[in-house]
């Protein structure tokens, strides 16, 4: 008998068994509305053209060898991620309390964040809050370095908008010294955002009961096309004094998904406890990973480090977020002119990769078996999915499923 007859199986990740199934479906009208990835018009996946660039200067550059990164990765993606969330004129950095470490990308950037405060954080009986519903990993990287997590409410079913109030209460009634995981713009799976005035609300019970803020963000240029409008809640925590995690991703704003380029920006009070964390992440960082692979890293910091380039990869981010933008539209107005029950504005509202539809679970099922549309249980769709040709067709199958 194997050693191992006791091992159960564990069920099979929601999103990448959509892909799947998606993929083995021989449908010619398929549509897959699952993962969060882009897709150009021709619903093909899209390497930006700086991307491109920045590919050949590397292939070309005779001074690169495969050597160890450092620890901590690579210097220059380090800082010019930080700068790019904080902003080119942060007093945090300018001032030297500012951190960072290249992670395997958004992923392993919360997880570095996540298992430094279960060694560190000093309230030892600190839960996570994290947004209710929120991107799945967020639950089981924290479960998974032991820290316990609870929710707080986010999305208010019946306004199909942020429940503002909820969450106010919430982290009201929490004990002192808890830790808040924050999507700071295009919330996944919602698409819903708070405001400059409800950031500031936030931020002022944050604030009084002293808990702690775990920015995550893995869509900062993508939402609105801009990369500061797309900063403004992160930075305004910073100017309001808050120390903090940033947990950063380049999978989807460079369309990097496989190269697994991310960063944990880390806001502190002073430059030694920078010093100290940065020690500390890196310490812990040696056990898991060694040091983080070098090519992604490499690619982003080309583009983020050169004039030129760096305004090409605004050029681009601005046509992914324009698409979407614009799909949100043709969506929006396919129901419109179908007569669709239900109000419908919500996706046009919404902001990012992905719309929260409404539509309920056995909608989902009907969408998938009859249309072969394929999109997760809760009603989320990635926006990228659809396009000029399908979307005609995707809202004739919401239409027929909601009557
Ligand atoms: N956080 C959120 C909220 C996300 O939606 C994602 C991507 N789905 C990530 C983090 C990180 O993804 P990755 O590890 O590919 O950077």
């Amino acid at each position: 008998a194997s050693i191992f007859e006791t091992v159960s199986k564990a069920p099979a990740d929601i999103i990448f068994a959509l892909t799947a199934d998606y993929k083995a479906d021989p449908h010619p009208d398929k549509v897959n509305l699952g993962v969060g990835a882009y897709r150009t018009e021709e619903g093909k996946p899209w390497v930006l053209p700086v991307v491109h660039k920045a590919d050949k200067i590397l292939v070309e550059d005779e001074h690169l060898d495969h050597e160890y990164l450092p620890i901590l990765g690579l210097e220059s993606f380090r800082k010019a991620s930080a700068k790019l969330i904080l902003g080119a004129d942060s007093k945090a950095i300018a001032e030297g309390r500012v951190g960072a470490a290249q992670c395997i990308s958004g992923t392993g950037a919360v997880y570095a964040g996540a298992s430094f405060l279960a060694k560190h954080y000093p309230f030892k009986q600190a839960a996570c809050y994290i947004s209710k519903p929120t991107w799945a990993n967020h639950r089981a990287i924290f479960e998974g370095v032991g820290i316990s997590v609870l929710e707080y409410p986010y999305w208010d079913p019946e306004t199909r908008g942020l429940d503002l109030k909820g969450m106010l209460a919430t982290m009201e009634g929490a004990p002192s010294g808890s830790i808040f995981l924050l999507h700071p713009c295009a919330h996944n799976p919602t698409g819903v955002d708070p405001t400059p005035d409800q950031w500031k609300q936030i931020a002022d019970v944050m604030e009084a009961k002293g808990h702690f803020t775990f920015f995550d963000t893995a869509y900062q240029g993508f939402a609105s096309g801009s990369l500061d409008k797309d900063a403004y809640s992160i930075r305004y925590f910073v100017e309001r004094g808050f120390e903090m995690f940033i947990a950063q991703s380049f999978s989807k704003n460079f369309g990097l998904y496989s190269e697994r380029a991310g960063n944990l920006t880390i806001v502190t009070k002073t430059p030694e406890i920078k010093d100290r964390i940065e020690s500390q992440i890196a310490k812990a960082q040696r056990a898991v990973i060694s040091n983080p692979p070098a090519y992604g890293a490499r690619v982003v910091s080309q583009v983020l480090n050169d004039e030129k380039l760096y305004s090409e990869w605004e050029e681009n981010l601005s046509t992914m977020a324009n698409r979407i933008i614009s799909m949100r539209q043709a969506l929006f107005d396919e129901l419109k002119a179908l007569g669709t029950p239900g109000t419908w504005n919500h996706i046009v509202d919404q902001i990012g990769m992905f719309s929260f539809t409404g539509l309920t679970t056995p909608q989902v099922k009907v969408l998938k078996e009859k249309y072969h549309v394929y999109l997760t249980d809760n009603g989320r769709i990635s926006m990228a999915g659809l396009n000029t040709k399908n979307v005609k067709y995707f809202a004739q199958a919401v239409d027929d499923v909601v009557r």
